[in-house]
């Protein structure tokens, strides 16, 4: 079964997505196969290495949290060439980042962003918790938590329960995350030009699966 879908993929590598709905769509219906334990753990062929080694022309942007439980190509059941990943903790950003996230919309005509939370993040709940006892964490923790204040402040102001405010917090993060992007002096013409499009996801380290959000 292995040599058979090997074969297959390198006879058909995927075409690249043309829409911001093309896109989403491949990476709605690799979660799928992700959540329902068929991963086809696709563009991993020597073929497919062979014919990437000279260009890339990758479905979407990823860009998420470095948690070891949420790797884009596993969750969107994606190979080589088909993402281009941006992670850092709680998908925090600054300048440097923003500069990663713009390449592929821009220099590559890549037409979906996906700015991708997740479940019980261990970088938003220690900085919940550094929020509420006031100390601060050591090194550049300390940035990472600073970042993600106004995230912090927009879930309190929601009052959710002291129990779901770190869910609450991933969100908003998420939400603020996707509303910055939108304003990205880059990414703002290709979004109203239809060639873009950036949307906010939820990752449930239950299930597997991701709940887009537009
Ligand atoms: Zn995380």
């Amino acid at each position: 079964m292995a040599a058979l879908s090997l074969v297959s993929n390198a006879a058909a590598p995927p075409a690249r997505a043309s829409t911001p709905q093309e896109a989403l769509d491949r990476l709605r219906a690799g979660n799928d196969n992700w959540v329902r334990g068929r991963a086809r753990r696709p563009d991993a062929s020597l073929p497919r290495r062979e014919e990437l080694a000279r260009r890339q022309e990758p479905v979407a942007v990823v860009f998420t949290c470095i948690d070891s439980r949420v790797p884009p190509e596993l969750v969107f059941d994606q190979g080589l060439g088909d993402l281009l990943v941006v992670r850092t903790a709680a998908h925090t950003h600054d300048s440097l980042v923003a500069g990663s996230l713009e390449y592929g919309p821009a220099e590559l005509a890549t037409r979906l962003l996906v700015v991708l939370g997740h479940q019980r993040c261990g970088a938003v709940s220690a900085a919940v918790q550094a929020f509420r006892s006031g100390d601060a964490p050591p090194g550049h923790l300390a940035d990472v938590t600073e970042d993600l204040r106004p995230a912090y402040e927009e879930a309190l102001g929601q009052g959710p329960a002291p129990e779901q405010l770190i869910e609450a917090t991933v969100r908003a993060q998420t939400r603020q995350t996707v509303t910055r992007l939108r304003t990205d002096r880059l990414l703002r013409p290709l979004l109203a030009a239809g060639a873009l499009e950036i949307v906010g996801g939820y990752y449930s380290l239950d299930t597997g699966a991701v709940a887009i959000s537009r």
